[in-house]
């Protein structure tokens, strides 16, 4: 295409606002290609290049950290002082024990958070020891959320030597207790309501990235009996025997793909013996979907089935609610300026991202709160939550790069 008086028409596109152009992808396409092309962000990609070497040992020197949620203290410190090095701004903990630093704009652009979680999942106490095998390291956490940890690390000094300035603040927030309660996120996003434009969770993910939050549902049923001796007189039956009818009934149930939807029955159990009739007969229900509206449904369904087979064998029924968590979701999110944004930063990287609404991490709790978030990685990891993690280790600098665009698209050159 022809170049000055578009390049112009089409930066104000970027930059003018969140409704701008709201429906064409191309604008976004266009000024993300300029910023690439941009001498400086050039200068900002060589430097994560030179530092390769660097990435790696760093990388590993935090994993080796271990950080179980709500002891993420000495891995926090860690970090702080690195942040220190980098000549950030407010770097600070807040009451939750987030550590918190803010790359300072010169003003006039949005501003955009851009979240790693410190913690992991492994108990306190375990040596962590990374190992490097053929193009792969291996460590528990490695991946979830180290990986993301260390790219934000990499792009805040590769924005340093490139001596970029965005006119947004970028703020870096590592936060708590991401695996357990969300407590990091949910006093971060309360303490600075009304002053984030966009919310970036980086937490899992490569390609694409996520736009909405999975609900999650998850109950353990009882159907509770008289038991007894094998020989009792029946009925009233075991209640094994409603817990076998109830399940394949659920499982009957008809769960759309699309709002994406998923119903498990992952746990059960029953009579200690086998020559007891079981009195306490129960059953996990894991109900996962991207529409409220699909669970409220499905959750109605399952309590007439449970109802029904608990009258029919003649004993009574118990829920127990373990925990529930809503679907995150914006009207009209799809199609907002940050996920436009976000698809142009992958599509420039050379990514055909999938774009889903089937996050579950930190921009859940964002979204909830009504401020526009996505969430997404700087590298292909497996295994995550499992001693056997590990992630390829060429990815990640083409990840640091493509987060280093992303921040650079949101909080505006
Ligand atoms: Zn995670």
């Amino acid at each position: 295409m022809s170049r000055s008086i578009p390049r112009l028409i089409l930066l104000t596109a970027l930059f003018s606002g969140p409704t701008a152009l709201a429906q064409t992808p191309s604008p976004f396409t266009e000024a993300v290609k300029e910023i690439q092309n941009n001498s400086k962000v050039k200068a900002a990609n060589e430097h994560i290049d030179r530092n390769r070497a660097g990435i790696l040992r760093e990388w590993i020197q935090i994993t080796e950290i271990n950080a179980p949620s709500g002891h993420e203290q000495e891995r926090a410190k860690y970090l702080e002082r690195l942040l220190r090095q980098s000549r950030l701004q407010n770097i600070h903990y807040d009451s939750a024990g987030n550590l918190i630093a803010v790359r300072k704009g010169t003003g006039g652009g949005r501003t955009v958070v851009f979240d790693a979680h410190l913690d992991t999942v492994f108990q306190p106490g375990l040596k962590i020891k990374a190992t490097v095998k053929e193009g792969k390291i291996y460590a528990p956490g490695v991946g979830d959320d180290t990986r993301n940890i260390e790219a934000l690390l990499a792009t805040i000094r590769a924005l340093n030597a490139a001596q970029i300035k965005t006119r947004g603040d970028l703020v870096f927030v590592f936060t708590v207790e991401e695996e357990t309660s969300f407590g990091g996120v949910k006093r971060f996003v309360e303490d600075n309501k009304g002053k984030i434009d966009y919310y970036i969770a980086l937490d899992g993910g490569y390609e694409g990235f996520t736009y909405a939050g999975i609900g999650i549902n998850w109950y353990r049923h009882h159907f509770i009996g008289p038991g007894g001796h094998t020989r009792s007189r029946t009925p009233p039956y075991s209640a094994s025997l409603p817990l076998a009818r109830a399940i394949s009934r659920i499982y009957d149930l008809k769960i759309p793909s699309n709002p994406s939807s998923n119903l498990n029955i992952g746990m059960l159990g029953g009579s200690e013996v086998v020559n007891a009739k079981a009195s306490d007969a129960w059953f996990t229900v894991d109900l996962r979907s991207t529409s409220n509206e699909v669970i409220t449904d499905l959750e109605k369904k399952i309590r007439v089935i449970l109802e029904e087979e608990a009258k029919r064998a003649n004993v009574s029924l118990k829920t127990d609610v373990i925990s529930t968590s809503p679907a995150a979701v914006i009207p009209g999110h799809r199609d907002s300026d940050l996920v436009k944004i976000a698809e142009a930063v992958h599509r420039a990287m050379g990514f055909d991202p999938p774009i889903t609404a089937t996050g579950s991490n930190n921009s859940s709790v964002a979204l909830l709160n009504g401020i526009p978030s996505i969430s997404t990685g700087a590298g292909p990891c497996d295994d995550s939550h499992a001693l056997t993690e590990n992630c390829e280790i060429e990815p990640l600098y083409q990840g640091i790069k493509k987060i280093l665009l992303l921040e650079l698209a949101l909080a505006q050159l």
